[in-house]
């Protein structure tokens, strides 16, 4: 039976991207009659408002979408975040790094999924651990993990490139956990079978395989989705005027009807799905 999830970020309201992230994923699992879940995301400091949770929840009511069991909630997990870290840490996977963006950006020479990569600066340096965020060796741990592969439903099978990051930040400086280390151990505590999201988090993926082999944990299928775009390609964002599901509930249109919209590909006019952007195979 497959188990799929939506797992926001309580960053900001919910749009009409987020809206077709969690058809999706609440379909494949209605038509195949599996599970459905729903995971909040909520560990980024003062960018995560609590008070959005309780919006997300009209919001998806009010698309038609039920989810089954109680919704998780990252910021109540961070104890075994910090268990799975101690753990690599052991393996000696892990190093402290203090340096600033502006640093890695002057001396990086590369650029990765998320931009420059990391130069490696602090790779083999003694740096104070104190407020430290915490970087896997990525060469080492690929090293130990050997040659993986993942699925993604669409796209095929895939040779795990997890390198193309650098040496990912897995212990943010405020925190036992990072999104990495926290979708990764997330959807292993909930048994996700298909993990569904979108294609701007394809190459993520790489890097949680390459934890599930560490950390012996379950290894799923995926499934990226296309992503809801404006004309000039870029992704949909409130911040530039896509209207949030919380103000369109508000204003009495019907949720149901754009779910349907959604589900039968009838976008409003100048939004389109694209299938490569940010990180296609
Ligand atoms: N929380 C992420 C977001 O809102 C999604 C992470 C994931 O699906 O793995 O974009």
């Amino acid at each position: 039976m497959i188990v799929t999830r939506f797992a926001p970020s309580p960053n900001g309201p919910l749009h009409l991207g987020h809206a077709y992230a969690a058809i999706v994923a609440h379909d494949l699992a209605r038509k195949r009659g599996g599970t459905f879940r729903l995971r909040i995301e909520d560990i980024d400091g003062p960018r995560s408002r609590p008070e959005l949770v309780e919006e997300f929840f009209l919001d998806l009511e009010w698309l038609g979408l039920t989810w089954d069991g109680e919704p998780a909630f990252q910021s109540r997990r961070l104890a075994s975040y910090a268990e799975a870290g101690e753990r690599l840490k052991a393996m000696g996977l892990l190093y402290p790094c203090r340096c600033t963006r502006a640093e890695i950006a002057a001396a990086a020479t590369d650029a990765g999924p998320d931009g420059p990569i990391y130069p490696g600066t602090c790779r083999h340096r003694d740096v104070e651990p104190l407020e430290a965020a915490w970087r896997l060796d990525v060469t080492a741990a690929m090293e130990r993990a050997g040659p993986l592969e993942w699925l993604d439903e669409s796209a095929g099978p895939q040779v795990a490139t997890p390198q193309i990051f650098g040496d990912v930040v897995l212990l943010r400086k405020d925190l036992p956990a990072g999104y990495h280390l926290a979708a990764t151990l997330d959807d292993a505590a909930d048994g996700i079978t298909l993990v569904t999201r979108g294609m701007d988090l394809f190459r993520a993926s790489h890097v949680h395989r390459l934890l599930q082999a560490l950390l012996e944990l379950p290894v799923p299928t995926w499934h990226h989705h296309g992503l809801l775009v404006e004309s000039d390609g870029r992704k949909l964002a409130k911040r530039r005027g896509s209207p949030s599901l919380g103000d369109r509930r508000r204003a009495g249109e019907d949720g149901r009807a754009i779910a349907d919209a959604l589900r039968a590909h009838r976008f409003p006019a100048g939004i389109s799905l694209s299938q490569v952007l940010d990180g296609g195979p």
